[in-house]
């Protein structure tokens, strides 16, 4: 792997032009107006604009767009190469998904046999939980540190951020701040995706202290409902586990994520390995540290859950008690953004503070207030948590196509923002 050059991806997905039938159901699906054609005409997606969302391929009623990475076979190659260790990390939307492509009832969690299927295939596990928990600390300490300076007035030995505090685990939504509102940059959590940290810890601490090989004989891949995150692993800054290994003195050069595989793209690698995914052995990895996460895992189910494990972070180390609830309220007149506040006092210096957090998902409609007031330094939040995808990663680009599109998992309940 030494002499590798990233090579950042300019362009995900594409209309296939033979399938097309310029019925512009597409265009009411993109949350940038990346599609261009007239009705009735051969539609083409604009890479320039696009944030590689995949939006539009899981809702064409013809099936006409497609990811253009496929990368199934590269990765069946790796796991049958012995001198390679092949380590995958799952996102916690796809084991909610996975278990559709092979006529299991849609929305079934079905975590053990994704375990057991990814063991039967030849892969190591770090669950992409555990390195949520980590983005939670991450986001937490950065949200208090800012919390400490611009509201409590306390001195800061480090360069903050501005607030609002936005989320950054979503990179269809990072690479729309960059293309829409490079003014809000700044603003956004400087911490990795659980997906970016678990493929530097996975070079890192997974190589020399829980499968003890050598860092540059693993291949990480990334199991996401994601299209964009195919982009994401591309980009060049994502090599941080060679950087720590040349700061060592062994001068490397990867990827900390080699290749993403969407959970089509997995359910295609079983099939092709002849993985029975119904009938596979259940496992669970219980003497794998990676494969361990908090209870903050299972909170990731409801709408806001991920603000809610930060939120409860904080409100810990500033205050030293226990959030008791948190009640997520809608934003009036805005469909998918919810607020809630909260009151804390500071332990330290028995100041108080009422803190204010708001939730979207859905890039298509929510955000442009949230985005626009927060432009102007008018923003009465302190932390946003966007995600592009209508009701979060569960709806992601990356997921099974149901013929109802995106639709039927609109049950208000089902949400798994991390990947
Ligand atoms: S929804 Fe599908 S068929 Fe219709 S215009 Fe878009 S890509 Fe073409
Ligand atoms: S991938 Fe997303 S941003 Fe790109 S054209 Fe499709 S819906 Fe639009
Ligand atoms: S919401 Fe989730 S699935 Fe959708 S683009 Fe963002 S990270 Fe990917």
């Amino acid at each position: 792997m030494k002499g590798f050059q990233a090579q950042e991806l300019t362009r995900v997905i594409e209309i296939n032009s033979k399938i097309c039938k310029g019925c512009d159901s597409c265009k009411a699906f993109c949350p940038t107006d990346a599609i261009d054609g007239k009705y009735g005409a051969v539609h083409r997606v604009n890479s320039e604009k696009c944030i590689f969302c995949g939006q539009c391929l899981v809702n064409c009623p013809f099936g006409a767009p497609k990811d253009t990475i496929d990368v199934v076979d590269k990765v069946i190659e790796k796991l049958k190469n012995k001198q390679v260790t092949v380590v995958g990390t799952i996102a916690p939307a796809v084991r909610v998904a996975i278990g559709e492509e092979f006529g299991i009832e849609p929305g079934s969690l079905v975590t053990e046999k994704l375990y057991g299927a990814m063991k039967q295939a030849g892969f190591k596990i770090l669950d992409t939980n555990f390195t949520a928990d980590q983005t939670i600390m991450e986001e937490g300490t950065e949200l208090i540190a800012k919390i400490r300076h611009y509201v409590l007035g306390e001195p800061s030995a480090h360069h903050l951020g501005p607030l609002p505090q936005f989320t950054s685990c979503c990179p269809a939504w990072i690479r729309y701040v960059e293309l829409y509102y490079p003014e809000l940059i700044p603003n956004l959590s400087s911490a990795k995706s659980p997906m970016m940290m678990a493929g530097a810890l996975a070079k890192t601490y997974g190589a020399k202290e829980v499968w003890k090989v050598n860092h540059e004989d693993i291949y990480m891949v990334g199991i996401m409902p994601c299209t964009a995150k195919k982009f994401e692993a591309s980009r060049p800054e994502f090599e941080s586990a060679a950087h720590y290994w040349s700061r060592q003195g062994k001068k490397v050069s990867y990827p900390d994520v080699d290749v993403v595989l969407t959970t089509r793209d997995l359910a295609r690698l079983f099939k092709k390995l002849n993985i029975d995914f119904k009938s596979v052995p259940e496992f669970t990895d219980k003497d794998n540290p990676l494969a361990q996460y908090s209870g903050a895992g299972t909170i990731f189910g409801n709408t806001g859950g991920v603000m809610e494990a930060v939120l409860r972070t904080a409100h810990f180390v500033i205050t030293g008690k226990e959030l008791d609830v948190l009640e997520f309220k809608p934003i009036r007149g805005l469909t998918g953004v919810k607020e809630a506040s909260i009151v804390m006092k500071d332990a330290k210096t028995g100041k108080e503070i009422t803190m204010k957090v708001a939730v979207a998902h859905g890039l298509k409609n929510n955000v442009k207030p949230l985005l626009e007031e927060a432009k102007s330094g008018k923003s009465p939040y302190h932390f946003i948590e966007i995600m592009n995808c209508p009701g979060g990663c569960v709806n992601g680009g990356g997921q099974p196509i149901n013929p109802m599109g995106t639709s039927w998992l609109d049950k208000g309940k089902a949400m798994f923002p991390w990947a």
